[in-house]
């Protein structure tokens, strides 16, 4: 292939070959004009759909505002909405970022920074779990400790501890003098959307606490409402000592934030961390009319609603096609259909239905639409699933 007709972009991804140009709700559209039906929301990103007037009102009116302060002044959407977090639930402080990986980051380093300010510098090991996604920077493929997303980056780095999805004996075994912190999502998106057990949840509460260890939820995928509260360690009735957050928050715009307690932050004094673009008026704009619709009682009561049924819809799919879907994971409009092959071929095919989905570790088909989904798109979209598991089915009797 000549240079020129090579892509200039580091060919990290292999999208297909559609151009999207536009959305609206629960729809993206071709630059054909062919509308697809958005079941992954840039991967539980547009929790509200595409182009929402609010989201839309909101970044246009402070476009013509201010973009771009720099943190060495007040911002004030950065106060406001850091308010509305605090009010609403267990963190006392907030640090606002640009994505997911630069929440955990800075995660990570409170956590460390803690027990070095409490006077216990040895303690530095983050304990992860098999499964997790924590981001693409060093701190967070080490945390993860995916094998596929460190190799060929130099040697692991020290103060990572990896174990086994669900091992409570393990862990228990594995906590030590030099633990600092445990680090887990709610609910694993990339890892297989598998949902930790709400008493697992509660036992590595008990464990920090008997240990002196901080616990960090990582929500960046599941939280944000999209198990039908807002964050979703809720449904357990524990808090963390400190949550990432991003995805879902800005409903598209990019923005990350660390919630914490003061007291796990509490080594996090002046000087000790930074961002030049993270809480930048745009991204507060935009977060704070996103946070002030999906933290309405009625909006998360109603992805309950439209979560259940969902889930009754996908066992479904599992019926209709007992020996390619094994089972139906996840909680909330999070959810994966565990199948018996690889998910891609099942991917490409409800793309040719017209129906956009992702996939997940341990052969899962991802799905993460807008929060704002109605019946009539599950039916929709279950239909173009339907169309597409026996379309591979037939493909592999051929
Ligand atoms: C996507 C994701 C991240 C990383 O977020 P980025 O914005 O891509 O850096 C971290 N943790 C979880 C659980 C995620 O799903």
């Amino acid at each position: 292939m000549n240079a020129h007709t090579q892509s200039p972009l580091l060919p990290v991804y292999a999208p297909p070959a559609e151009r999207f140009v536009r959305g609206e709700g629960v729809w993206l559209y071709t630059d054909t004009g062919e509308k697809y039906l958005d079941f992954i929301a840039g991967i539980a990103v547009n929790a509200l759909g595409h182009a929402h007037p609010a989201l839309v009102a909101a970044l246009t009116e402070q476009a013509g505002k201010l973009w771009h302060l720099s943190n060495m002044f007040r911002i004030e959407g950065q106060e406001r909405l850091a308010a509305k977090y605090v009010e609403t639930s267990f963190a006392e402080v907030v640090f606002f970022t640009n994505s997911g990986t630069e929440a955990i980051e800075g995660a990570l380093k409170m956590a460390r920074k803690f027990q070095s300010a409490a006077g216990r510098p040895e303690r530095i090991d983050i304990i992860g779990f098999s499964g997790a996604f924590h981001g693409r920077t060093y701190a967070a493929i080490n945390a993860a400790g995916n094998p596929s997303y460190l190799d060929g980056f130099g040697p692991r780095l020290p103060g990572f501890v990896n174990l086994p999805f669900g091992d409570h004996e393990a862990l228990k075994a594995a906590i030590g003098p030099t633990t600092a912190a445990i680090i887990v999502e709610p609910v694993q998106g990339e890892g297989g959307c598998r949902a930790m057990p709400l008493e697992c949840l509660r036992g590595l509460r008990e464990l920090c606490d008997q240990h002196g260890l901080l616990l960090i939820f990582d929500e960046v995928q599941c939280g944000a409402g999209r198990t039908g509260k807002m964050w979703a360690h809720e449904w357990a009735g524990i808090t963390p000592d400190i949550m990432a957050a991003a995805k879902g928050i800005g409903g598209g715009f990019p923005m990350g934030a660390i919630l914490a307690t003061r007291h796990a932050a509490s080594g996090m004094v002046r000087g000790t961390h930074g961002t030049t673009f993270g809480g930048n008026p745009l991204a507060m704009a935009v977060g704070a009319a996103c946070f002030d619709i999906l933290n309405a009682p009625e909006f998360l009561a109603r992805v309950q609603d439209i979560s259940n049924h969902f889930g009754q819809a996908l066992e479904g799919l599992k019926d209709r096609h007992p020996g390619l879907v094994q089972d139906v994971r996840g909680k909330g409009l999070l959810r994966g259909l565990k199948l018996s092959i690889d998910p891609k071929p099942v991917q490409n095919a409800a793309r040719e239905n017209k129906l956009l989905v992702g996939v997940a570790g341990d052969n899962v088909l991802r799905m993460a639409p807008p929060l704002v989904i109605e019946p009539s798109h599950i039916a929709e979209a279950v239909a173009r699933l339907d169309a597409a598991l026996g379309a591979v089915k037939a493909g592999q009797a051929a």
